[in-house]
């Protein structure tokens, strides 16, 4: 297999830099890595990692597409969702990225950096989205949370008693279309 999109500059073997043998050559290998994710280290297993690698000692060069390839066996192996499953939910919502940072008060960088694979979510922020993407009352809840957090016992300005008059004359509509008198910026036409 070679490298997608990515062609060696230099013909192989390459020198090591480790060793200092002539042996470095494209090789697809398991690797076992060890990273911290939540500030906990997770030892996990990188099956048929593809990269440049010394026959000698093993030392390998950690490739760009490598370091993709480790994120999404660790992105696997803490079982968070992938970049793909996350786009795929936004499009079946009809939802953009911007939409889901705004919604949820996560940075719109930190989304960004989550769908171009180069950073992993905490366990949390994923078990948010998740819960985020699932259900619809969250997604409501979170279209207006200031609200919807008032004490209970609050007054919905549409309770009964509160309501423009139930007239459609032109007056009425005029007096509500105003918007000085009524808090809600949305009347039922
Ligand atoms: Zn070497």
């Amino acid at each position: 297999m070679s490298n997608q999109g990515r062609s060696p500059t230099r013909p192989f073997p390459w020198r090591c830099v480790e060793c200092g043998a002539r042996a470095v050559e494209p090789s697809v290998f398991d690797h076992t890595a060890t990273l911290k994710h939540d500030g906990k280290a997770h030892e996990f297993k990188v099956e048929g990692l593809e990269a440049p690698r010394c026959k000698e000692c093993g030392e390998f060069i950690l490739t760009d597409a490598a370091a993709e390839q480790i994120t999404d066996a660790f992105r696997g192996h803490l079982s968070l969702l992938t970049p793909n499953q996350i786009r795929s939910r936004l499009k079946e919502l009809g939802l953009r990225q911007t939409d889901l940072a705004r919604a949820t008060g996560i940075a719109a960088e930190t989304v960004s950096r989550w769908l171009s694979g180069v950073q992993l979510q905490s366990r949390a922020l994923d078990r948010f989205i998740r819960v985020y993407f699932e259900f619809d009352a969250v997604r409501d809840f979170l279209e207006n949370p200031a609200s919807s957090m008032d004490a209970p016992g609050r007054q919905n300005p549409l309770d009964e008693g509160n309501r423009p008059p139930a007239s459609t004359s032109a007056d009425a509509r005029n007096v509500a279309d105003r918007g000085s008198t009524w808090a809600f910026p949305r009347l039922a036409a």
